[in-house]
């Protein structure tokens, strides 16, 4: 298959049909096996998820359908979405990755797409250049400057970040990147300026910003954040997801201070650019930032050439403490070993390397505790608090040493597994023997069930008994005709879970099929997860039709119920408030509902 270039630009604009064309020549079985191993179950293939950290295998490849689901993480999709979250790659690089594998020429005559993600980094570089010039020299840039230097940077710090100031104008970086040269489509593929709303023109979009270069690992500007100077919101303003530039795939400095990383042994991961900036100039140079996102598996795979350390930063509120537990599966079968650092209530590390210095900071460093560690002991003082509160410690200790032997299960090295029993025995008070015949008892009865079909957390989420409108979408996910016959019957409102209801807009309102919705650009991660945990259930149905039908009542149902009790409460509020008229209204439409619910209810 020859496909031409000049049809295929890298912009995120690859027509449908090349995609489908490109997505049904690799079968995601053989694609997936070349880095996983996986085993034939019934119709599917399982095997160990390679997006978290686990022993049972709940990773479900579906040949028939072409998709993936893992009943571990509830992460999902189909092949583009297994190589872009599994190389964090971007949508178009994968879909080039697949071309390119399957041998599928893509003939390059206007070399128009690799233009486009040149042109890209090209776009940022420049402006990147623009923003360091004004912050430096303009005359309106002198609130920013005086902002920096309050919060202790020093020029050096500036020009090492290439910290700029975006000018409080409409058109500022627009009018000199047209100077340049550049195109007004490629500013605002790069999202350096928006289109106006009134369809003509475009805007920039950072204005009267601290503009903070975000870099690849390659030192190339992909995008910015903006920080405003004074309260106003939002706080942070980041460039869009383009092409070159996806959150969860950079780490804010690591360009800069990847040999500080490698010669430390460990990274500091923070949340914010000022966090990163602030360490940095004080001294502590290696140090990196998410963005203001959650620690993703792709930035521990960024990490990983770099160190086998991470020491992740977060509040001492609870909030802090979640988001640290939540971190934990991504390390625990993991090379690199994170340690948590707890920030003291109401400090970020900026402020607290500010307040303390650095020597106070590299304390804090030091007293890290492993994520394991960390996690263990937040259920030791918990239940030593339950019993010195209630006099009850029986029931807190199981409760307690189950927990523990949960965590500890998932760690696959015998040796660190034994070191965090006696953790738990000395914590707990509990013989060291007892907690390791409770482990071996729940290894042993997993190996001595017989065979299973599917791995047990599969069975679990298949018994867990799906509600209709679970049902409902799990058969229009399947089978295309059954949706053709809905598409009158039901609507969006029906459903009552905002997951559902954004997914059934997509079944309900479209003909495409599940790739194409997995692969739009509307298509967020929830529902592809969502949707390929339907597409991968095996429910059998002796009539789907039947069930179907029997579905779509109940969530007719539900919804006239609840528009009955919606009505019932507006015309008490309306005899309250004396608006008969309203009153004599809402009776009929309570009598219409009626007649609505009595017709259903008999047939
Ligand atoms: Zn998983």
């Amino acid at each position: 298959m020859h496909i031409d270039r000049g049809d295929f630009p890298l912009d995120g604009h690859i027509p449908e049909e090349i995609i489908t064309k490109i997505r049904g020549s690799q079968d995601i079985v053989e694609v997936i096996s070349r880095h996983i191993s996986l085993k034939k179950t019934g119709q599917n293939y399982i095997g160990r998820c390679p997006f978290h950290s686990e022993k049972t295998p709940s990773f479900v490849v579906s040949p028939g359908k072409q998709i993936f689901h893992c009943f571990g993480c509830a992460t999902g999709g189909n092949v583009i979405t297994f190589l872009m979250k599994y190389e964090s790659i971007t949508f178009p690089e994968a879909v080039k990755r697949l071309a390119h594998d399957a041998g599928i020429e893509i003939l390059e005559r206007h070399r128009k797409g690799e233009k486009g993600e040149k042109f890209l980094y090209e776009v940022n570089k420049a402006a990147a250049d623009y923003y360091h010039k004004l912050l430096s020299a303009a005359k309106e840039s002198e609130t920013a400057r005086k902002y920096l230097l309050a919060r202790g940077l020093s020029m050096e710090t500036i020009k090492r970040f290439k910290i700029g100031y975006s000018i409080n104008s409409w058109n500022g970086v627009y009018d000199h990147l047209r100077k340049e040269g550049f195109k007004e489509e490629d500013m605002v593929k790069a999202g350096i300026v928006a289109p106006n709303t009134s369809g003509s023109g475009c805007h920039d979009r950072f204005r009267g910003r601290v503009m903070l270069p975000i870099y690849d690992i390659q030192n190339r500007v992909v995008g910015f954040g903006g920080r405003v100077l004074d309260d106003s919101t939002p706080k942070y303003l980041n460039s869009p997801e383009t092409p070159i530039f996806s959150k969860g795939h950079l780490l804010y400095g690591l360009d800069a201070v990847k040999n500080s990383i490698r010669e430390a042994g460990y990274a500091i991961l923070v949340e914010g650019y000022m966090d990163v900036i602030a360490l940095h100039q004080a001294g502590v140079t290696n140090v990196v930032g998410t963005l203001g996102t959650a620690f993703t598996i792709n930035h521990l795979r960024l990490l990983n050439r770099f160190c086998k350390e991470a020491v992740l930063t977060f509040d001492s509120d609870p909030a802090g403490i979640n988001a640290a537990l939540r971190t934990m599966d991504i390390f625990i079968d993991s090379e690199v070993k994170a340690k948590v650092l707890l920030l003291p209530e109401g400090d970020d590390p900026d402020t607290f390397i500010g307040k303390n210095g650095k020597a106070a900071f590299l304390a804090l460093v030091q007293s890290a505790k492993g994520i394991i560690d960390f996690a263990l002991d937040r259920i030791i003082d918990e239940v030593r608090k339950t019993a010195s509160d209630q006099g009850d410690s029986i029931n807190s200790k199981v409760k307690g040493a189950g927990d523990c032997l949960s965590i500890i299960k998932k760690i696959p090295n015998r040796i660190e597994q034994d070191q965090y029993i006696q953790r738990v025995s000395k914590g707990l008070g509990i013989e060291k023997e007892v907690l390791l015949s409770e482990l071996r008892r729940g290894n042993e009865k997993k190996k001595g069930a017989p065979p299973e079909k599917v791995p047990k957390k599969v069975k679990e989420a298949a018994v867990e008994k799906p509600k209709a409108e679970e049902i409902l979408l799990g058969l229009l996910v399947k089978d295309w005709a059954l949706r053709k016959m809905v598409g009158d019957i039901l609507r969006v409102e029906d459903f009552t879970n905002p997951q559902f209801q954004e997914i059934a807009g997509h079944l309900l309102r479209s003909e495409r099929d599940i790739h194409e919705i997995i692969n739009s650009e509307g298509c967020n991660q929830g529902m592809k997860d969502t949707m390929t945990k339907m597409a991968v259930n095996e429910m059998y149905f002796d009539s789907p039709e039947k069930t179907l039908s029997d579905c779509i009542k109940v969530l007719q149902r539900n919804r006239l119920d609840r528009e009955f009790k919606e009505v019932e409460k507006e015309i008490a509020a309306a005899e309250l408030g004396g608006i008969f008229e309203r009153v004599k209204e809402l009776l009929l439409k309570k009598q219409e509902l009626l007649r609505q619910k009595k017709v259903l209810y008999e047939n």
